[in-house]
């Protein structure tokens, strides 16, 4: 389930949670556009006290059967290039089979 931005309607999978007005109340807002015009595009406005004097960042709110591109996981293909990055490693060093460490040992 989607929720609405609450300043432009738009229903979104994740919304930035925060205040940003004096009746201190919970927005949410698309992390691009309407965020950073609430908060200057930093997340608890450092430094913006002066044009942002009432934001306050709460979190991000995330459409929890979204499953696709937005996600907090690694996706899975930087994953296997990782492991391949390292395999290749290994197999520079003609290090033995699984073993990631003891390289200290050696000698
Ligand atoms: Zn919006």
């Amino acid at each position: 389930m989607t929720k609405d931005c609450t300043l432009c309607s738009t229903p979104r999978d994740v919304l930035v949670r925060c205040q940003i007005d004096e009746s201190a109340k919970w927005h949410f807002v698309c992390p691009g556009a309407c965020w950073k015009s609430v908060s200057g595009g930093v997340e608890d406005a450092r430094g913006l006290n002066d044009q942002y004097p009432h934001y306050r960042y709460g979190g991000m709110w995330k459409n929890r059967n979204a499953d696709g591109p937005i996600s907090a996981k690694k996706p899975k293909k930087v994953k296997d290039r990782q492991k391949a990055e390292r395999k290749a490693r290994k197999d520079d060093q003609s290090a033995s089979d699984e073993q990631e460490t003891n390289e200290e040992s050696s000698e």
